[in-house]
Formats: structure tokens, C-alpha cells, sequence
């Protein structure tokens, strides 16, 4: 491709929003476009995405891309109707929101194009080891209701807790921990005077207890399906409430703390609050699972300066609902092993879901309808290419790796009217010969500013052609910044050992 026709020029000046180097790096490179926090995909860009999707779908025997303009089930019923052709794989690309961060730019944009994968009546996993042929090292980790590909990066805002003696990896919000306790003999419930004691600290050391040994009440107000209600969770003192647990478990998207007047309204009274002897029509009680594991706990008493001593769970109170609502952290112990949990930063580039009430059948076998059982797998793809980015650059630019990037070679012809009679054109023609897509500047401009672009667009193979000698070239890698010079008698060979077929 000429670059004179090619819509994508070189940003002189990075985008004002974005911070991050390599980001600002892969925003100037003429591929994508950033504009008020939204990007637009150029034919650079484009060709980064097509081949980055061919990457990950080969990884899915005989997938096959499906753009679907009616609904997934309605695909499902018309095409997957019957046990012959199934099972099967396809893909399609879907636009993704997140909470975007524009200081990291690509990394974390609002709004991005996501390689779907689905499997029907299969299992599947992620391309993990695609990965390493774009540079990254990707990970499965947990998540809530499935498993999230996870790349360590210092400047990524997810984060995962790790066991470096078992291997257990979860993302923050998901990730299990072990809650030791001590199960003695449940003592009989009695009240004890805890004047201004209403933080867990202040009543555990007014009582001589360690906070372990308390019940903690926590409030927020959530909208249930059946109305807006107070979710009141105990939770043992030494813990404290994973959100994106409490909302998966209650089956609600959006909670917030409650105001000191919505507890007062169930019965309980801030600070001093236990689920004993509240309104339980008018909230959710939500007890995690760390209350079963230890007796004779301090719990408020709900009446101001009083508390409870001997409180067991679910011996004083019943829950409407109980698990693991609490937050992992660095330190806590691996739900499996024991050993201490070390948190790292990241990116998520992907998720992996399960499909869990299929509502759409197929026939089997023998005539009968039968549920589609489905997994389905998304790959940010922005995120993705960002990450490639933030492993793979110089202080001149990106550096794609040739699988991935938009073009494998950049051809600057320099001094056009000075080259030797036919060089540009033997050279080009050796590409062509051998099927490698490359970038033809033959502009007359600076040979400095030529230099400068070619870089910024991340193609890995620069080719030189100058006036210095009429049979060879220079040729830089820009992934090893080995400079080479090679005839152009021997240049398809050369491809051909860069690129075996
Ligand atoms: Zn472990």
C-alpha cells in the first residue's frame, strides 16, 4: 500500500487524556484515532484487529464468523435446531461497555469491539498459549460466575489475589479465603453494658476479646426484584463485606450503603446492631458463612450502649441467605492451601462464561427436545493490543509483533529521484512475490521525518532503499534493532527464512 493514499497519519502530539507513554505511543502510531475518549479504528487499525481475530478464532477448530442480526437465540432455533449440527463453534465481534480510565488509554477504553467466541454442547477453553505468540503472558483466573484472562501489568487497575504454593488465582472480587474460628460449646446469650463502644475495635477492647470473636452488622439498601429493601449482613469483626459477592449472592446489580435512618426503620439500631430482635420483614439478612465457624461471638444488642456476649449463628438468628460474602485481600490465606494470598495488578483482556438456564432446545437423538448447553469466551480486543503494546515497544514507538501488526514491512525510498533505475520496484516486487504486506513511502520528504513516522506505526521490518548502492539495501528489525544489509538478488530468501510458510 501506498502511504499517500492511506487514511492514518502520525499524531505529532499524544491526546491530552491519555498518560501513560506506551498508550500515548500506540495512539500516535496512525493505526487508531483517539477523540474525546472515544477511538476510531483506521486501516492500520483495522488490520491489527482482522489478524489478532484470526489468531484467537484459529484456535477453535472450524469456527466459523457469524454476524448476527437478530438475536442469539433466534440464531440458535433457526441454525442449531437439530442434534446434526451439533456440536458446533462459531464467532462474531460485539461492541463492549466498561468503566472506562482514559489516562491508560486503550487499555481501558468505555466502549470496544470484542471477539465472541460461543461453543454449543462443548467444552472450551481460552487460547492461552496464542497468547505468548503475541508476547503475553495470559492467565485464568476466577471470577464470579466464570473465569477472566488476566494479564500482570504494574499500571493495570485489576487485581488479583495469588497462591504462590497451590497456584489458586481469583480475581479481588471474587476470590475465596480461608476464615479460621474456634467452635466451642455455645455459652448462653446475655447482654452487657458497652457504653460508646460503636466501632468492632472499641467494643472488642472493652470486652477483652480479639475482633474475631465479634459479629459485625453492615448495612446496605439494594432494589430486589420484588421492591427496594435493607440488605443487613453479619459478617464476623475481622472481615469486611466483598460488594460484587453480596450483589452475585442477593441477585441484585446495584446496592449502596444505607443511611442511619433506613437501619433505624428495620428495628436496628447503628452501632449497636445485631439481626437479633430486628423487623426482618422489611430487609434481606445475609450472613457469611465466617459465623459458622466460631462460637460465642459479641453482637450488638440492638439497644444503644449494650451488646450481646454469646451470640451463635444460627442459634440467635437465621439468615434469609448465607455464604462467603467477605472480602479477600493481600495476607489473607489461600481458601485451599492456608498459605498467605499476594495481590497483583493487571488487566482483565477476556472472560469466559457459563451458560446457565438455556432457553432454547434442540432435537436429540432419538426426536426428543433437549436444552443447548453453551459456553461463551470474550476477548477485548483494544485491551488486548494495548497490553501487546505495553510489552512491546522502543523509545521510537510501538513494535507489533509480525503476527499482529498492521503491516510486517515499511519500504522508505529515499532521495526518489537520485535511486537506481528499478530498485523500489525489485523490492516491492520480492514482497508481492512472497505475499508480505508492506507500506510504500516514496513521499519526498525529509528523510529524518519519513524515519520518525515509520516508526510510530509499529511495523516491525523497515527496509531502507537509497542511492548508496544500486544492488543492496538496509533492512533494521526493529524487535532485536539488529541492522542488516542484504542484496537484492537474496531478499526473497530472506523472507523466506523470516517467514516460513
Ligand atoms: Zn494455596
Amino acid at each position: 500500500m501506498d502511504i499517500s493514499k492511506l487514511i492514518g497519519r502520525v499524531q505529532r502530539d499524544p491526546p491530552k487524556e491519555v498518560h501513560e507513554l506506551t498508550q500515548q505511543l500506540l495512539l500516535r502510531s496512525g493505526n487508531f484515532l483517539w477523540t474525546e475518549n472515544e477511538i476510531i479504528i483506521l486501516e492500520g487499525g483495522n488490520r491489527i484487529l482482522e489478524n489478532l481475530i484470526t489468531l484467537l478464532s484459529s484456535f477453535y477448530e472450524a469456527s466459523q464468523r457469524i454476524e448476527f442480526g437478530c438475536s442469539f437465540e433466534r440464531l440458535l432455533q433457526s441454525e442449531f435446531n437439530s442434534y446434526r449440527s451439533l456440536p458446533a463453534c462459531f464467532h462474531t465481534v460485539e461492541e463492549v461497555h466498561r468503566a472506562g480510565y482514559a489516562p491508560l488509554g486503550m487499555l481501558y477504553p468505555k466502549l470496544q469491539p470484542a471477539l465472541i467466541v460461543y461453543a454449543l454442547q462443548k467444552e472450551t477453553e481460552a487460547p492461552i498459549t496464542l497468547f505468548k505468540q503475541i508476547g503475553l503472558e495470559v492467565s485464568s483466573v476466577e471470577a464470579l460466575g466464570g473465569e477472566a484472562f488476566f494479564v500482570e501489568e504494574s499500571i493495570g487497575r485489576d487485581l488479583v489475589l495469588k497462591c504462590e504454593k497451590c497456584g489458586y488465582e481469583a480475581l479481588q472480587m471474587a476470590a475465596k479465603l480461608k476464615k479460621d474460628g474456634v467452635k466451642t460449646e455455645a455459652e448462653t446469650l446475655s447482654e452487657v453494658a458497652t457504653p460508646n463502644c460503636q466501632t468492632i475495635v472499641k467494643v472488642a477492647a472493652f470486652i477483652g476479646v480479639k475482633t474475631w470473636q465479634t459479629a459485625k452488622a453492615v448495612f446496605y439498601h439494594g432494589e430486589a426484584p420484588e421492591g427496594s429493601k435493607v440488605i443487613f449482613v453479619a459478617i464476623r469483626g475481622d472481615l469486611e463485606v466483598n460488594e460484587e459477592k453480596l450483589k452475585h449472592i442477593a441477585g441484585i446489580n446495584s446496592i449502596r450503603p444505607a443511611e442511619d435512618e433506613e437501619i433505624r426503620k428495620i428495628g436496628a439500631v447503628p452501632g449497636y446492631a445485631s439481626p437479633i430482635g430486628i423487623d426482618r420483614s422489611k430487609c434481606i439478612v445475609v450472613a457469611d458463612d465466617s459465623l459458622i465457624t466460631t462460637s460465642n461471638l459479641v453482637a450488638g444488642a440492638n439497644k444503644e450502649g449494650y451488646h450481646f456476649l454469646n451470640c451463635n449463628y444460627p442459634r440467635d438468628f437465621q439468615a434469609d441467605l448465607e455464604g462467603d460474602v467477605a472480602l479477600a485481600s493481600e495476607g489473607s490465606k489461600c481458601i485451599n492451601c492456608g498459605n498467605i494470598l499476594r495481590l497483583t495488578k493487571g488487566i482483565v483482556i477476556g472472560k469466559k462464561t457459563m451458560q446457565k438456564n438455556s432457553p432454547v432446545s434442540f432435537i436429540d437423538e432419538k426426536g426428543k427436545p433437549r436444552p443447548i448447553v453453551w459456553h461463551n469466551m470474550s476477548f477485548n480486543l483494544f485491551s488486548i493490543v494495548a497490553c501487546v503494546a505495553q510489552k512491546s515497544y522502543d523509545k521510537f514507538g510501538i513494535v507489533f509483533p509480525p503476527i499482529l501488526a498492521p503491516w510486517k514491512f515499511i519500504v522508505l525510498s529515499l532521495n526518489k529521484d537520485r535511486l537506481p533505475h528499478d530498485k523500489t520496484h525489485l523490492v516491492t516486487q520480492a514482497l508481492k512475490n512472497c505475499k508480505q504486506s508492506f507500506l510504500l513511502d516514496a513521499r519526498q520528504l525529509k528523510a529524518g521525518q519519513k524515519f520518525m513516522e515509520a516508526d510510530l506505526r509499529g511495523i516491525p521490518f523497515r527496509i531502507v532503499l537509497s542511492d548508496k548502492d544500486p544492488k543492496s539495501f538496509e533492512i533494521k528489525n526493529r524487535m532485536t534493532g539488529e541492522v542488516e544489509t542484504i542484496s537484492i538478488e537474496d531478499f526473497e530468501k530472506v523472507i523466506k527464512t523470516l517467514f516460513p510458510e
